[in-house]
């Protein structure tokens, strides 16, 4: 099985690491990940400025070697497929984030983008991202992380990943407590209440800084922010196809003809 993992957090993140680790025995791994942070990137792509590819080796227990793009998560995803692996992917894996993916999140983050871009290219691909808010990134044990993202990933792949599906895991925080179990779970569509913080620039203009602290508002208690929270690893399967298809019959008045044909 020929294998490409991509993050959001950049070629250097322990959560990288940890997931290349844990998956290795499962085939030819090819790593193709941002040469720095981008989380939050969404699934933006760099449209202006060529992509450079740096080959690197990052030695140590939580080594690997990889390709360093200088673009988003999903620049190095489609790039890795359409120009830098020797045939297509069989599985893409992204992760895993320090950070959880869950609810309207998931909206936002690079991690899930990557994985997408796997999928819209073909590929099954699984989003992986920890809840590790509170701790500092060197103090989060990715590795134990891994060996539930890996436990996840043999279900799935038992089960029989198809082309083109997309998964998002989320693993609890795992520094005081092990998680509970492993929940499927529905997106969340709880607004996030968060704040942006006012400040005065020199020359009296204010600016907003968005505050680092945020919580969801009341969540589904079916949903991945709900049963994250209770502890439980959740796997939540995303469509690349976000249609409202329950509205369609509801809109379908405001269709008219205009004349012509094709
Ligand atoms: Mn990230």
């Amino acid at each position: 099985m020929r294998i490409l993992v991509s993050n959001d957090d950049g070629i250097t993140a322990p959560g990288l690491a940890a997931l290349v680790a844990a998956v290795r025995d499962l085939g030819e791994i090819v790593v193709a990940a941002p040469d720095s942070p981008q989380s939050a990137a969404a699934h933006s792509i760099t449209l202006k400025e060529p992509l450079g590819v740096e080959y690197v080796r990052i030695a140590g227990p939580g080594g690997l070697e990889g390709m360093a793009i200088s673009g988003r998560p999903a620049d190095c995803v489609r790039l890795a497929i359409r120009n830098l692996m020797d045939g297509p992917p069989d599985l893409v894996l992204s992760g895993i984030n320090a950070g959880a993916n869950v609810g309207v999140n998931i909206f936002y983050s690079g991690t899930v983008a990557a994985a997408a871009e796997g999928a819209m290219c073909g590929a099954p691909a699984v989003a992986f991202s920890a809840a590790v808010a509170g701790l500092n990134e060197g103090d989060a044990d990715f590795v134990t992380v891994a060996g539930y993202c890996r436990r996840v990933l043999d279900r799935l792949l038992a089960d029989g990943l198809e082309e083109r599906q997309l998964i998002n895991v989320n693993v609890p925080l795992v520094a005081d407590e092990p998680p509970r179990g492993i929940r499927l779970a529905e997106q969340s569509d709880a607004d996030v209440i968060d704040t942006y913080r006012p400040e005065q620039t020199p020359t009296g203009a204010t600016r907003f800084h968005l505050a680092a602290e945020y919580a969801f508002d009341k969540a589904h208690p079916d949903s991945d922010v709900a049963l994250l929270a209770e502890r439980y690893v959740t796997v939540t399967p995303l469509h690349v196809d976000i249609t409202c298809h329950e509205r369609m019959a509801a809109l379908h008045a405001l269709e008219e003809d205009f004349g012509g044909t094709v």
